[in-house]
């Protein structure tokens, strides 16, 4: 069952050039797995409500954050110009995109702003140190595309059974990643176990069917074994 809050912003934390979190205050709210989403209504305007991950982890108390890539839009621009001490409205939680944990192997591969139901899982399996190796391949077009570099370096160091590999289009002097795309080739060298793993996937729609195609069609992986989640919008 979802429910309906109305919540005060906390904090807004710009994460690169065009991504903001925004965590809001919470107290008797309602309890959410990682990888949940939520529907942020501004200004009870129905055309100002979107879908957006929850990007905290229910592990990080006291808020609940969700992080944005700030486009053209009017929702948008109404909630870049939002700062702490406003209030907003979130319904929550919605989606199944939640980690087995009875996966010993995880693969996430993940694009863009997809990273944000990411960020809340691997911070949760980081903090209540679950027994699952985790695999993490996220790919950016550019650095400065990245989200979340400084929280993944540091949940690494905490639990080391988590490995990220960044995937970029672009090189970038002082920045290990593999340089192109997610593809068969790069899955193989990355995770030479990928036949043990539960694969998640999370991003555009293009990348996210991309993906599948190649972990069931190239790599034989059992579609069983490929959970995902599509952000539509872009
Ligand atoms: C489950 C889920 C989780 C998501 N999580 C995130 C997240 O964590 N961070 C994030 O930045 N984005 C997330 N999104 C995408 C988000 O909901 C917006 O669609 C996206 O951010 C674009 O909104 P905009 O206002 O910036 O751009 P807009 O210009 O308003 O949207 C671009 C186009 O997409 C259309 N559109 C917008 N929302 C939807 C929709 N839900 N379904 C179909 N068409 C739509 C608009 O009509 C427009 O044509 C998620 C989407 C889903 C479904």
């Amino acid at each position: 069952m979802t429910a309906e809050i109305t919540a005060r912003v906390k904090e807004v934390i710009s994460r690169n050039y065009n991504v903001k979190s925004f965590r809001l205050e919470i107290n008797n709210a309602p309890d959410f797995q990682a990888g949940q989403f939520l529907l942020v209504k501004l200004n009870n305007d129905p055309a100002l409500k979107r879908y957006l991950s929850i990007s905290s982890s229910p592990t990080e108390k006291c808020y609940i954050e969700f992080t944005k890539k700030l486009t053209e839009s009017d929702f948008s621009k109404k909630l870049n110009n939002l700062k702490a001490g406003d209030q907003i409205t979130v319904q929550y939680p919605f989606g199944k995109f939640v980690l087995d944990e009875s996966a010993p192997k995880i693969a996430f591969l993940s694009g863009g702003i997809g990273i944000t139901p990411i960020r809340s899982i691997c911070k949760y399996a980081a903090d209540k140190k679950l027994g699952a190796d985790i695999i993490l391949l996220y790919a950016n077009r550019s650095v400065k595309d990245v989200v979340f570099k400084d929280d993944f370096d540091a949940m690494m160091k905490d639990y080391p059974r988590l490995r990220v590999a960044h995937v970029l289009c672009e090189t970038e002097p002082g920045f290990q990643c593999t340089v192109g795309r997610i593809n068969a080739g790069v899955i193989k060298h990355q995770i030479p176990d990928y036949r043990e793993r539960k694969f998640y996937l999370c991003g555009p729609p293009q990348m996210v069917e991309a993906m599948q195609q190649i972990l069931i069609r190239e790599l034989e992986i059992a579609p069983g074994a490929v959970v995902t989640e599509n952000f539509q919008g872009y």
